[in-house]
């Protein structure tokens, strides 16, 4: 999986079982939380690069989030050309896990505010491609 490019890629369910795919089949977003100093990563983490430890649990992400930036594509990886043009966001949810994602296109660019309260929808494709997007809380 491209974790990187997170939030733009889809994820196919018939890869190898991950949590985070388990998650997003029971319909949830989860991170990871470092038991040792209780940072939060999103995308998920097995390591904590704050205090080094690997023991990290998964924390599903719940509740409303706050649209923290946003910045709009009209260039995309080959294969999601069509998609365009779309919105990359950062939402702070209530739990402090910052998530990376794409706004839905039912929010129109001009009602993009900062702050504004966001919930995640988790969006099943054909051929078992799953993925998740912002929408109006
Ligand atoms: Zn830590």
């Amino acid at each position: 999986m491209g974790f990187e490019q997170f939030g733009i890629v889809s994820f196919t369910s018939q890869t190898k079982a991950s949590p985070f795919i388990e998650f997003l089949e029971k319909g949830k977003l989860a991170g990871t939380r470092c038991k040792g100093c209780g940072m939060s990563y999103f995308p998920p983490r097995m390591d904590c690069f704050h205090c080094l430890s690997s023991e990290m649990e998964w924390s599903e992400i719940t509740g409303k989030g706050k649209l923290i930036s946003y910045s709009t594509l009209h260039y995309a990886p080959t294969g999601f050309e069509a998609d365009l043009p779309y919105t990359t966001a950062l939402i702070e949810f209530e739990n402090k896990m910052k998530v990376f994602g794409r706004l839905s296109k039912e929010i129109k660019e001009s009602e993009m505010t900062i702050g504004m309260e966001l919930k995640y929808s988790i969006v099943n494709l054909p051929n078992h491609r799953i993925i998740y997007e912002f929408k109006r809380a």
